[in-house]
C-alpha cells in the first residue's frame, strides 16, 4: 500500500465506523423492540420532532448541540455519541492492526471488511445485551456464517490460484477447516459449561446466545482464539463483577445476572488487536 494514502485511510476508516454506529445506534434500540430499523426516519423521543441531516452527522452534531435536542432542548443520552466514537475508533483500530503488508491487497481488504462487519456485530450485540440480556441470533450466527465464508473465499482462492501453497488439498483447506473446527470448539466448548453450570446451580447459568457468541469466535478466529477469548473474557468479566461488589450494586455469593455476551466481546477484541502479544506474554510467565 501507498504510505501517503495511509492517513487518509485511517480518516475514512474512522468516519466510516462512526457513520455506520451512529446506524447501529438505532439498530440497537429498534430491533428488540420489533420496530422497522428504516421508517420512521429519527425522530426525537421527547418531541417527535424530525431529525435533519445536519443535526444526524456522527459525533460533530452532538457536541455542536451541546448534546440536547435541536427543538425541544432536552437532553440526549451521552450513549449515542459514545457508540458513535466507539465505532469509529474501532473501525480505525481494525484497519492500523489488521491490515497484511506482505499478503496480496485483496485478501487484506476481504479481512478487512470482514473484520468491520464482525466489529459492527458485536457493537449491537453488547449493548443488546446489556439493555435486555439477550444475544440476538444474527450477530451471533451472522458472525458463525461471516468467519465460514471468509474461510470458504480463501479456500477456494488456494485451488484457484494457490499452485504455490503445497500440493496438498489439505493445504489448500486449511482456512475452511480452521474455521469449522474452531466453530465446534467454540460452541462446544461452551454448550458444556453451560451443560455443567445449569446442573451445579440448578438453573440456567449461561444464556444460549453465549454459547453461539463463542462458536461464532471460533468460526472467525480458530479454536486457540476460543481458549483465548474464554480467559480474557473471564478475566474482564471478574473485574466488573468485583467493581459492582464493591459498588454495593451486587451483594457477594448472591446469584446477579450480568450479561456475559459484552465481556466474550471485549475479550475477542483483545485477541483481535493484541492476540500476538498477549500469547508471547503468558507463555513467557512459565519460562
Ligand atoms: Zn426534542
Amino acid at each position: 500500500m501507498v504510505r501517503e494514502l495511509i492517513p487518509v485511510l485511517a480518516f475514512f476508516s474512522f468516519w466510516l465506523g462512526a457513520c455506520i454506529a451512529s446506524f447501529l445506534n438505532v439498530v440497537i434500540w429498534r430491533v428488540p423492540r420489533g420496530e422497522s430499523i428504516v421508517s420512521p426516519p429519527s425522530h426525537c423521543p421527547k418531541c417527535n420532532a424530525p431529525i435533519k441531516w445536519w443535526q444526524n452527522i456522527p459525533i460533530i452534531s452532538w457536541l455542536a448541540l451541546r448534546g440536547r435536542c435541536a427543538a425541544c432542548r432536552e437532553p440526549i443520552s451521552p450513549r449515542y455519541v459514545c457508540v458513535e466514537a466507539l465505532g469509529g475508533a474501532l473501525f480505525l483500530a481494525a484497519f492500523l492492526r489488521l491490515w497484511m503488508p506482505q499478503v496480496p491487497i485483496w485478501i487484506s481488504v476481504v479481512h478487512l471488511l470482514v473484520m468491520w462487519i464482525w466489529i459492527s456485530l458485536m457493537i449491537v450485540g453488547s449493548f443488546i445485551d446489556f439493555d435486555l440480556q439477550l444475544l440476538p441470533d444474527f450477530t451471533t450466527v451472522g458472525g458463525m456464517i461471516l468467519g465460514v465464508a471468509e474461510a470458504a473465499v480463501f479456500s477456494g482462492f488456494n485451488f484457484a490460484y494457490g499452485s504455490g501453497l503445497g500440493a496438498s488439498v489439505w493445504a489448500k483447506l486449511a482456512p475452511i477447516i480452521h474455521s469449522l473446527v474452531g466453530l465446534a470448539f467454540g460452541f462446544g466448548l461452551m454448550w458444556l459449561v453451560r451443560w455443567l453450570g445449569s446442573k451445579a446451580f440448578k438453573r440456567e447459568a449461561m444464556g444460549m446466545g453465549d454459547v453461539l457468541l463463542m462458536g461464532a469466535v471460533g468460526a472467525l478466529f480458530g479454536p486457540e482464539a476460543v481458549l483465548a477469548v474464554i480467559m480474557l473474557s473471564s478475566v474482564f468479566g471478574s473485574i466488573v463483577g468485583l467493581g459492582m461488589i464493591l459498588a454495593s450494586k451486587a451483594k457477594f455469593g448472591r446469584f446477579v445476572a450480568i450479561p456475559y455476551g459484552p465481556y466474550i466481546c471485549l475479550g475477542c477484541l483483545a485477541w483481535m488487536f493484541f492476540g500476538a502479544e498477549l500469547v508471547t506474554w503468558y507463555l513467557g510467565l512459565f519460562k
